[in-house]
């Protein structure tokens, strides 16, 4: 077999891309999630022949049999990344490293090929080459990356495919930096949970949020904006959001976290708030934290702020924990100091406004 990681991309530019005007105006309100460039990178994998056939092609609908095993067992990963415009004009990526180990860990947990980093890194740069005309022109903007993989093999026995797509796709973002951002709302779910221990909950894989969004659409029904997750086995112990990482920012100068332990997804925004956090002379301690203590330490003001950080958002403020047995404001309700001085750090950092200490961010091609 070919050595996989040496694979070529073939690139086959779009012969019918959108128009420039037509472009710029798109660009000038991208929102999130529903504007995509003009390219995709694919990779295939079949288990005789190992990864091939890696491309650059026009972003196009795919032909999908009707029993492809993912429609039927949802085999899926995913990972979520921006390219930025660095202050200086260049485009960068923040930590795509990271992305790339987190892809192949969560491969592992789904009984998935690994990808190798060095493929999942050249996909994902290629295609931020070939769409650089796609970045927002407002203030803050990005493009928001998705690599992706599924079960492609026609079957409906239960057993781990032997065929999957792999695929990249870009989206315009816009500005989610301005400042002065307000706090968010978020349900406390009493019904439902989002992983169990031995579960899926530490892999980024669609089934993670397909279960979840049941507890999403209470949220929205409560006038939430997000929903929190307790732990399945007590139900007591603060996880994360539906797709964010919390922190809580003690009066004694402590950050804390929950501990990963195979609930939690293993996040990279979260990861680097705790190194930011450290150099701003915080204690930052990974440990549970209960349901009830965040609700007592909010009242007596032990608790100062809460966070909720990733990919998309950054980082975001959380003011009120709503629930069944009524509700509960941290701080003054509004977007805490710390909180904002974490992300103003990180967006600093992420734009090329401050020092890259950490070797976070990866230059992909200048001005
Ligand atoms: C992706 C994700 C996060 C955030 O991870 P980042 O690497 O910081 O973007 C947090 N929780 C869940 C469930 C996620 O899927």
């Amino acid at each position: 077999m070919a050595v996989t990681e040496d694979l070529e991309f073939s690139l086959e530019p779009s012969t019918s891309p959108v128009a420039d005007s037509e472009r710029d105006r798109l660009l000038e309100n991208p929102g999130f999630g529903s504007l995509f460039t003009d390219h995709m990178a694919m990779i295939r994998y079949t288990e005789g022949d190992g990864w091939h056939d890696a491309r650059i092609a026009k972003r196009e609908p795919i032909m999908m049999d009707p029993a492809s095993s993912v429609l039927h067992y949802a085999q899926e990963i995913f990972e979520g990344m921006k390219a930025y415009r660095l202050a200086d004009g260049a485009t960068a990526l923040f930590r795509p490293e990271e992305n790339a180990k987190r892809f192949q860990a969560s491969a592992r947990r789904m009984a998935m090929p690994e990808l190798p980093q060095k493929l999942f890194l050249e996909s994902v740069e290629k295609l931020v080459e070939i769409d650089r005309q796609w970045f927002p022109s407002v203030d803050g903007g990005s493009l928001y990356l998705r690599p992706f993989m599924f079960a492609s093999e026609v079957f409906l026995g239960v057993r781990p495919a032997k065929e999957y797509l792999y695929m990249v796709i870009a989206s315009p973002a816009g500005g989610y930096f301005k400042s002065g951002a307000s706090a968010i709302t978020i349900w406390v779910s009493d019904d439902y949970s989002r992983a169990a221990p031995g579960g899926t909950g530490a892999a980024k894989c669609g089934g993670n949020y397909a279960a979840s969004l049941i507890a999403q659409a209470e949220a929205i029904g409560k006038d939430c904006d997000q929903v929190v997750f307790l732990d399945a086995a007590e139900h007591k112990w603060v996880e994360e959001l539906g797709g964010m990482n919390l922190f809580f920012v003690m009066d004694d100068g402590t950050l804390v976290t929950p501990p990963l332990g195979g609930t939690i997804l293993p996040g990279i925004t979260r990861e680097s708030i705790m190194t930011l956090a450290r150099e701003e002379g915080l204690t930052v301690v990974e440990q549970p934290y209960a349901m009830d203590q965040w609700k007592a330490d909010a009242a007596s003001g032990k608790l100062l702020e809460t966070f909720a950080c990733g990919t998309a958002a950054v980082v975001t403020a959380v003011g009120t924990v709503r629930s069944d047995d009524g509700e509960f404001t941290i701080g003054g309700g509004g977007p805490g100091q710390l909180t904002e001085k974490l992300r103003r750090r990180l967006v600093d950092i992420q734009c090329g406004n401050a020092p890259d200490d950490h070797g976070w961010v990866k230059r992909l091609f200048e001005a």
